[in-house]
């Protein structure tokens, strides 16, 4: 018979296809499985990098590594797929949305931990024009976005190239744990990694884990008028992706988890628009989609290894802010496999004992 595979790799968005990636670099043999991105919310994020999260402006503390790690990954898999690049830097406008929100700035701009994060503050009315900031706002640096959709398709093909991708919907029951390896149909490795994103709560070994999906809507949208030449990031955010073409999001939805677009969520959008241009005449709708975040209780990923099916693991959990954290775990995903080095305490699933916290 022969030698089983290292790894297979289910679900190829943006957290296997890294992994995948830093576990072919090290020369592992693997096989990546996915169902046509028929769920993939990387393939509907608007692939913000904004390092101060929430109302509050908060930085994680590995920020920085986080940033170099992603700006460097990005940056790498560009040249090696002779493809543009997939990051774009680009300053931020961050709207106040409310008088309360300017303590929490004033805050922060006592803080040396998110100083490099923070630019000029700005009075109302002084965001870019036709930009609705009865509150003002500031600008915020080391933030832009990364094209997902574009991303995830040149390297589906880049791994299909490689004999390392199949397209196919994996079926829990068909899982055989063996002693030395697992068994899928027709594909045997040492051992599977689970990165189906929120669909990961009907996983049979992780399904009991602390997930709290979270849907979103968004819109993409053009316009002949410049609407922002910042990202604009209030109540809702605007990200001008060039050609006249806008993403405009988004919606959270804890109770009706899929991943169709509704009218309502389309209303709610509309509305926020409005409320963002003030006048929203000539902007068209191009495309309304709809994914969810596979967020976590305690907002922080689901990483590691299952207590008893020692060849089980898994990388999930990357909640709102994927694009920029990812690329920094999926390194020491691949550390933590191959050379037994430590996860980062806080996203190891370790923490959740018996799996209910
Ligand atoms: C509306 C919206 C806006 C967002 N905006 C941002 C943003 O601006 N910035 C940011 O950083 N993040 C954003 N996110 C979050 C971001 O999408 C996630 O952090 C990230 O994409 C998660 O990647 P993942 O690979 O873990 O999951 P996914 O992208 O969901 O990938 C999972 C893959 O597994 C496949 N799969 C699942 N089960 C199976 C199975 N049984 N068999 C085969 N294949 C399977 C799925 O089809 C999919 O392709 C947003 C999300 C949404 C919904």
């Amino acid at each position: 018979m022969n030698e089983p595979l290292d790894f297979l790799i289910i679900g190829q968005g943006l957290a296997g296809s890294l992994l995948a990636r830093q576990l072919l670099a090290r020369g592992c043999r693997l096989q990546v499985l996915d169902d046509g991105h028929r769920s993939a919310a990387s393939r509907v994020a608007a692939g913000l990098v904004n390092p101060l999260a929430g109302m509050r402006f908060n930085a994680a503390p590995e920020t920085a590594d986080w940033l170099r790690v992603m700006r460097r990954t990005y940056a790498e898999i560009a040249r090696e797929l002779g493809r543009p690049e997939y990051l774009h830097e680009l300053p931020m406008q961050r709207l106040l949305r409310s008088p309360r929100q300017r303590r929490f700035l004033e805050r922060q701009q006592r803080n040396p931990a998110v100083a490099d994060y923070l630019g000029a503050p700005f009075g109302p009315g002084r965001a870019d024009p036709g930009i609705q900031a009865p509150y003002g706002g500031f600008l915020q640096h080391a933030t832009g976005y990364a094209e997902l959709p574009r991303l995830l398709g040149e390297l589906r093909d880049w791994l299909r190239a490689r004999s390392a991708y199949v397209s196919e919907a994996v079926d829990y029951q068909a899982i055989e744990l063996n002693r030395d390896s697992v068994r899928l149909g027709a594909h045997r490795a040492r051992a599977i990694v689970f990165c189906e994103g929120y669909r990961m709560r009907d996983n049979p070994w992780f399904g009991v884990l602390p997930l709290q999906p979270d849907k979103g809507e968004m819109l993409r949208l053009s316009s002949e008028r410049g609407l922002c030449r910042h990202i604009i990031n209030g109540a809702h955010w605007l990200v001008p992706i060039g050609g006249g073409q806008y993403r405009f999001g988004a919606t959270h939805e804890h109770h009706r988890i899929d991943c169709e677009p509704t009218p309502e969520g389309r209303t709610a959008l509309l509305q926020g628009l409005d409320g963002l241009l003030g006048d929203s005449a000539g902007v068209r709708v191009e495309a309304h989609l709809a994914g969810v975040r596979p967020a976590t209780r305690d907002r922080q990923p689901l990483i590691g290894t299952h207590a008893e099916a020692r060849r089980v693991h898994l990388f999930n959990g990357f909640g709102a802010r994927g694009t920029l954290s990812i690329p920094w775990y999926a390194e020491r995903m691949a550390g933590y496999l191959l050379d037994g080095r430590p996860l980062p305490p806080q996203a190891d699933l370790a923490r959740c004992g018996d799996g209910r916290r």
